[in-house]
């Protein structure tokens, strides 16, 4: 952060943090599509080349646009400094390339995004880092899985689609108890609902795609945390690599974020009501729910997030014959794969999202042939509910 945001809260800071205005007087935040700056002197580029004064150089790493949105998610996230990047992935993979090398080990949930999981096993795998999965609430589990040359643990909370919660502040203390990071995914809950840097976590990574967009129109991702590792680290592989956010990109999620906590709060409400209506129908075996008591985290979940957030996931009697039927039967849900819109998505994840993993590892993350996930958008509640009544209630 180059200026202190303490006195404002999260909703200040999500429409105003990281808008230096320019001479031109501009209420909205401008967008700077230019690939290169233009410097006074060579002096001035000599100076800003070899860092020793701020400012823009070239697009691939300093856009005052994209600067704008870096710097507004790292006050909304409390960190010191924010890595904007081309997509969630790339946030995930600039991560893994500044903080580990051959021969480093990660330990991380089970249930995360299918396509980390993809990038951890086969690419990660051929520089020589391993990665060991361990279940995301069992502590035990995670510290027994550690080794000498553990350097990150790695988990989503919740976790995707069951929305298993892991517990920020004991998973942060066990990293640092060994000298490990602790690297959190906080695509689900985004900084208005939980912030695990102030629970102790050293770097969170976000899917801008998601939430912060929050209307499914961009694809681009984050990392947020210290001047050490985000500021430099990752940094410096974004400079070298070029997994850039566009201009025009960020000013979509800066507009995003500033509609956020309302999103949110909104999200949770539909969800909340959305979970507590599926709960009591006959065809339904089970509801996958933060905020539902009967939730096995209901309680640390309540302790570490503001509210339980947008993503339900429920069990149909009669596996998956019955529950592409439920899905079959909906006109108005939209059947994809996508999360965090204000149109409300279900999926199957067995054989969708979840389709890669084997039989034994679907079982292992509770990816039950009658699964079906969905990511609760804005519509209004009753109209959800009776869409997906057609083919629940009789
Ligand atoms: C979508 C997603 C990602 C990947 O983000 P992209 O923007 O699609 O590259 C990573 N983590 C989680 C939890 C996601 O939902």
């Amino acid at each position: 952060m180059t200026e202190s945001y303490d006195d404002w809260d999260l909703a200040t800071r999500a429409i105003r943090a990281g808008h230096n205005r320019t001479a031109e007087g501009e209420h909205s935040e401008p967008i700077f599509t230019t690939s290169s700056f233009v410097f006074q002197s060579a002096a001035e580029a000599a100076a800003r080349f070899s860092g020793d004064e701020p400012g823009n150089i070239y697009s691939r790493f300093t856009n005052p646009t994209v600067a704008c949105f870096e710097e507004r998610l790292a006050a909304l996230e409390g960190g010191e400094s924010c890595v904007a990047t081309s997509s969630g992935m790339a946030a995930i993979l600039a991560t893994c390339m500044a903080l580990l090398k051959s021969g480093d080990h990660i330990v991380s949930s089970r249930s995360i995004f299918g396509t980390t999981n993809v990038l951890f096993n086969k690419f990660l795998a051929k520089m020589g880092i391993e990665t060991s999965y361990v279940a995301l609430s069992n502590l035990a589990d995670w510290e027994a899985a550690i080794r000498p040359n553990t350097r990150i643990l790695y988990a989503e909370t919740p976790s995707n689609p069951i929305t298993e919660v892991g517990d920020i502040r004991a998973l942060a203390d066990l990293a640092h108890s060994h000298g490990l990071l602790l690297v959190v995914d906080n695509c689900f809950c985004t900084p208005v609902l939980q912030q695990p840097l102030a629970l102790g976590a050293d770097i969170v990574i976000h899917s801008a795609t998601k939430y912060l967009d929050g209307q499914g129109r961009c694809v681009g991702g984050a990392v947020v945390g210290d001047k050490k590792w985000v500021g430099e680290e990752v940094f410096g592989f974004l400079r070298s690599a070029g997994v850039t956010m566009s201009p025009f990109n960020a000013w979509v999620f800066l507009k995003g974020l500033e509609t956020l906590q309302l999103r949110m709060n909104a999200h949770s409400e539909n969800a909340l009501a959305l979970a507590l209506w599926l709960e009591q129908l006959d065809k339904v075996e089970r509801v996958h729910y933060p905020g539902l008591k009967s939730h096995p985290q209901y309680e640390l979940a309540t302790r570490q997030q503001r509210s339980a957030g947008g993503i339900v996931s429920f069990v149909v009697k009669g596996g998956r014959e019955q529950a592409w039927k439920v899905i079959d039967a909906t006109r108005m849900l939209s059947i994809t794969a996508n999360l965090g819109d204000t149109k409300t998505t279900i999926t199957h994840p067995a054989s969708t999202t979840h389709g890669r993993l084997t039989d034994e590892e679907k079982q292992s993350a509770g990816i039950e042939e009658g699964l079906i996930r969905m990511s609760v958008g804005l519509e209004a509640i009753d109209d959800i509910k009776h869409d997906l009544a057609s083919g629940l209630v009789d």
